[in-house]
């Protein structure tokens, strides 16, 4: 991949006196893999902290085990099931408006407490729904349900009770091919991110385990675009789930 166009818009911010929080989410992750090495030494070799969003209904006590000495890396609930609940043609979800507000409420308080079981102390209580879609009418209900924040796609709004904080690069060309998306295409969203909220992180997003060797190659020249430009920083994930202002989803783009 040519990174100069994704490396263009960080100079412009850096030039415009911006310095820039980048943080990085993984999905799907249920247990320690061949797979998972290779990612836990990219984020090594990058210097970037990775937040595994874990599957509770399949996670195994391994991916606990893989993950506790690796520095920085923490564990996110996706979802409970990863099951999609969606009515035939609608777009594929878990915590959409398909199900009683009840259920959905109940299915993710489940999911927390299950993540709490298996990964202990290197959980953060952040919400991820699978396919980053989730009703607006659950996420008030999350804090009550032991929730500190939540982690979508796209845009935010303002939510009391929650932080939020998105994810808006995707190496993966989901709409089309599915191969590797193209850097242009990944400046753009940088830079839609860039101007949608100012001073908020900007966030990664990868799949690990659907990964094919271009996307490896992307998201590591990616990764190394970012990790090694002046006006960019990957903060602790405590401190960036910890510090950031609160905000929330009003709906997704898609994954
Ligand atoms: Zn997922």
């Amino acid at each position: 991949m040519n990174v100069g166009p994704i490396r263009a818009v960080l100079d412009r911010a850096a030039g415009a006196g911006r310095e820039l929080r980048l943080w990085w989410r993984d999905d799907d992750a249920v247990t320690a893999t061949p797979e998972l090495d290779r990612l836990l030494a990219l984020a090594r070799a990058v210097g970037a902290p990775v937040a595994i969003a874990a599957i509770p209904a399949r996670l195994h006590v391994s991916l606990r085990m893989r993950l506790r000495d690796e520095a920085g890396a923490r564990i996110l609930v996706h979802g409970l099931a990863h099951a999609n609940h969606a009515a035939p043609g609608r777009k594929k979800a878990e915590f959409g408006d398909d199900r009683p507000l009840g259920t959905l409420a109940a299915d993710a308080g489940a999911g927390l407490a299950r993540a709490r079981d298996l990964a202990g102390p290197l959980l953060l209580p952040v919400f991820v729904p699978p396919w980053n879609r989730v009703t607006a009418t659950l996420t008030p209900l999350l804090p009550g349900l032991g929730y500190a924040g939540l982690s979508t796609f796209g845009t935010v709004r303002p939510c009391p009770d929650l932080v939020v904080l998105n994810t808006h690069l995707d190496p993966v060309d989901w709409r089309g091919s599915r191969g590797a998306l193209e850097s242009l295409a990944l400046a753009a969203a940088l830079e839609r991110a860039l101007a949608d909220r100012q001073d908020a992180p900007i966030g990664l997003l990868t799949h690990h385990l659907m990964f094919d060797e271009p996307h490896w190659a992307a998201t590591a020249e990616i990764l190394e675009c970012l990790a090694t430009h002046p006006a960019v920083r990957f903060p602790s994930l405590e401190e960036l789930w910890s510090a950031e202002g609160r905000h929330c989803t009003v709906t997704c783009l898609m994954t």
